[in-house]
């Protein structure tokens, strides 16, 4: 049945309810009024007219009015016939009170009305009594038919009163759980009204929603699954090893790669803290070192890594990735965890080396060839051996020039296979540092005179040796002074320093050059850069091999510049 049409019958039921017992109420009252205002009427006057007609009797002798007053009475009675046996005897008085008008000195007579009124006044007594009697009954039977019709509406309105209000909460209740249910994304819920009432109705568009929830999430979780699976797979067959951890370095996932690196098993990882597995192995203990001391994260991020991987040497370049994300409708990233990554460089070492050797191997070759033709070109300037005209000094002038710059590229080339082999060969020992400058100076001066730049040098007088590899720190010098006078103006300056700093000795020199933007100020060290648009000739090398020259000797070096004004390299050993 439908709310409303409960609703109705409810209200309905309780109205038509009051109604009978308003109806009921009414009616009995209505019956006692009549049973009481008969005995008024009918019983009560007769009494009344009885009571004067004896009073007037007494006085009828010596009273004439009593006479009329009993003849009044007498009428009225006449006209209040109402019981049976009424109608006789109150004929019996008529004729007995016309007899006594006729003697009114008769006392037998007045004995004998005296009876008949006695006997008048017995009968209404006697129908009070019965009418009394009906008035109670009506009464009692009006308290057991109100009392009944009362009860059963009490039990009708108690009834109502425990079932309607349920009848419309309880499901409003269930719903209001399943709805939590919903919102607690649990979408299996569904509700169950019977009969087809309102709620009947909202249960099943209710059903339909949770239902059509649940197909959504599902898919979306299986999606979720799928995309999941997806990135475990590509994970797996990387050839780079990787190793995810959470927050709390707990491993999340590890691929097969880490697992063929580490030779452990996957149950050795997932779900352990990564600290507890380096206990075991050394190359996870290697691996985790900057996490757990983010101090040597910088040293450590360069080197590579020489792992054996199934008896063969590989190469690994290890990288760990901070993993922050932003959680929806936040402002600010959170960190939840971090992937160790291992990527396999083996082939580019490989290639790499192979580069190195062959380049070892062709600077080394070359250099016999071009020195024999720097000889062959000396004896030809000589004038002993035969004058040459113009035209040929032109030709052994560049031949001059090309012989020393394929010397220079060699030589750096050289410098360069020493350093990727890792063969530098360092002999310290303590070095005339007047000698070294002045060296470096012949070495570039016709270069200088070319240009016509002067080269000056002022040197600290109390400082004499530097304990540093001499032939190295020549070639930095020399390097730093040859770039001087290739980025430099013609007519210039260039000014060579070597002065005490902080216990170390300070080189520096000093140019009125081009300068260097600052932007490339931090590149100019590294292997074959050149700044864009830099014309004279050059491999990008020589600042890159003479930082590794003086790093390897414990030393700095480092740039000043000012574009339009000129640069200024330092490079600094201990004293
Ligand atoms: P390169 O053989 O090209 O000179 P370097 O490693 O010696 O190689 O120098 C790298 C680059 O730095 C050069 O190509 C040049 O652009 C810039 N550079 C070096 N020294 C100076 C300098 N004194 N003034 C301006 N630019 C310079």
């Amino acid at each position: 049945m439908k709310i409303k049409t409960k609703l109705n019958a409810g209200v309905g039921l309780l109205f038509l309810m009051i109604i009978i017992l308003s109806a009921l109420g009414g009616w009995f009252i209505y019956q006692l009024k009549k049973d009481t205002q008969n005995i008024l009427v009918a019983n009560y006057n007769t009494l009344q007219y009885s009571r004067n007609m004896l009073l007037s009797l007494e006085e009828i002798e010596r009273d004439p009015f009593s006479v009329k007053e009993f003849q009044k009475n007498l009428n009225l009675q006449s006209q209040n016939i109402t019981e049976s046996g009424e109608r006789e005897a109150t004929r019996n008085i008529i004729s007995h009170f016309s007899d006594l008008n006729k003697n009114r000195h008769d006392a037998n007579l007045k004995s004998v009305i005296r009876k008949d009124i006695a006997e008048l006044m017995q009968l209404n007594m006697n129908a009070i009594q019965i009418k009394s009697g009906i008035a109670n009954t009506t009464a009692e039977n009006a308290i057991a038919v109100i009392s009944v019709a009362g009860t059963l509406c009490f039990l009708i309105a108690f009834t109502l009163m425990i079932n309607l209000p349920s009848n419309i909460a309880n499901p409003i209740r269930e719903l209001t759980f399943s709805i939590h249910q919903i919102a607690q994304q649990n979408y299996r819920e569904r509700v169950r009204f019977e009969g087809n009432s309102e709620f009947g109705e909202l249960a099943k568009s209710f059903n339909t929603m949770a239902e059509k929830l649940q197909e959504y999430s599902e898919s979306r979780l299986d999606k979720i699954l799928k995309g999941k699976k997806r990135i475990e797979t590509l994970i797996d067959n990387m050839h780079d090893a990787v190793i995810g951890i959470d927050e709390n370095r707990k491993v999340l996932f590890v691929n097969d790669q880490a697992l063929k690196i580490t030779g452990l098993k996957k149950d050795h990882f997932i779900g352990k803290l990564i600290q507890d597995v380096a206990v075991g192995n050394d190359l996870v203990r290697d691996l985790i070192r900057e996490i757990i001391d983010p101090l040597i994260s910088k040293k450590a991020d360069s080197e590579l890594l020489k792992i054996f991987v199934e008896g063969k040497e590989n190469y690994f370049e290890k990288e760990i990735l901070d993993i922050n994300v932003l959680p929806t409708g936040e402002d600010d990233k959170r960190f939840i965890g971090q992937v160790i990554m291992l990527r396999n460089v083996t082939p580019f070492k490989e290639l790499d080396l192979a580069k190195t050797h062959f380049l070892g191997t062709v600077s080394h070759e070359f250099k016999t060839p071009i020195s024999s033709i720097q000889m062959g070109v000396q004896l030809l300037e000589n004038e002993r051996i035969g004058n040459l005209n113009d035209e040929q000094q032109k030709l052994v002038l560049g031949i001059k020039d090309d012989t020393i710059r394929l010397l220079k590229i060699t030589g750096e080339l050289l410098n360069l296979t020493q350093l990727e082999t890792g063969v530098v060969e360092l002999n310290i020992k303590p070095a005339e540092i007047k000698t070294m400058v002045e060296s470096v100076i012949a070495a570039n001066q016709s270069a200088a005179d070319f240009k016509n730049i002067s080269i000056k040098s002022e040197i600290d007088p109390n400082l004499k040796f530097i304990n540093a590899d001499f032939e190295k720190t020549s070639w930095v010098l020399s390097n730093i002074l040859s770039n001087a006078i290739r980025y430099s103006y013609e007519n210039s300056n260039i000014e060579i320093c070597v002065k005490n700093d902080q216990n170390q000795i300070q080189f520096s020199v000093k140019d009125q050059g081009y300068g260097i933007e600052e932007q490339y100020l931090d590149k100019v060290f590294t292997r074959y850069f050149r700044i864009p648009g830099t014309k004279a000739d050059g491999t990008g090398l020589g600042l890159s091999i003479s930082k590794e020259f003086i790093e390897a000797q414990g030393g700095k070096i480092s740039v000043k510049s000012e574009i339009g004004v000129g640069s200024i390299f330092y490079f600094s050993l201990k004293a």
